[in-house]
């Protein structure tokens, strides 16, 4: 089911905004990367939210049908969270946005995380390391590892939903944006430096902003 689709668009720079960013237009047409089970694993291991290890276990654990139902939940939740961000985004989060987020607290009560004392050279690299784990003050051999037990498919959910909560919980919503490129949807969290960023990707959105004002320039020098 997934050998139509285009590789994923990553360029949020938050996972939890990569996940809004699984429906797009990247060309001309609307492409969903959830459209099954089978899509959603696909797009969790490529968003490096999913140990490659747990697909056969999720497969396992799942009653004909149940990963395709997980997929339709997968779709809701996003649907769900993107109104959450379009009406938050551009300003920090008042404590009083909590009363809307219930159903993320819901499916984040059924996490069944623990954590593992590992090797560091052996920890699982499900996300780029981090600045403080490769720092020069990691002076002990072993690592806290956060592992999670996934006993049925529905437990696709929880690195999403998790990864909402750290987008909630640990960054500024007045860098949460919209690409400004004409009837493009993608959003991503504004990290540069002057906090000037303005498109999905310069290569896309970026160009086809600057061709348009040459083309606008070139317009009225002419007249
Ligand atoms: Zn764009």
């Amino acid at each position: 089911m997934t050998d139509q689709l285009p590789p994923p668009v990553l360029i949020a720079d938050s996972p939890a905004i990569d996940f809004l960013n699984s429906v797009a237009v990247p060309v001309d047409t609307k492409v969903e990367w959830l459209r099954s089970g089978e899509d959603l694993i696909t797009w969790l291991l490529q968003a490096g939210m999913l140990p490659t290890d747990i697909p056969p276990i999720v497969r396992k654990a799942s009653a004909p049908g149940e990963l395709d139902a997980v997929a339709g939940q997968a779709r809701a939740l996003r649907e769900w969270f993107r109104k959450f961000v379009d009406a938050h985004k551009g300003r920090p989060l008042k404590p009083k946005a909590l009363q809307e987020l219930g159903p993320l607290n819901r499916i984040l009560a059924r996490d069944e995380e623990f954590g593992q004392v590992v090797a560091r050279e052996k920890i699982r690299r499900v996300r780029p390391a981090s600045a403080e784990d490769s720092g020069p003050e990691s002076v002990s051999g072993l690592v806290w590892s956060p592992q999670r037990r996934w006993r049925s498919p529905d437990s696709l959910l929880l690195p999403i939903a998790r990864a909402m909560a750290e987008l909630i919980c640990e960054n500024d919503f007045t860098h949460v944006k919209a690409c400004e490129g004409h009837n493009c949807v993608l959003m991503f969290v504004d990290r540069t430096r002057g906090r000037a960023r303005r498109w999905c990707s310069m290569a896309v959105c970026g160009n086809r902003a600057k061709q348009a004002a040459h083309r606008e320039r070139a317009h009225l020098a002419r007249k």
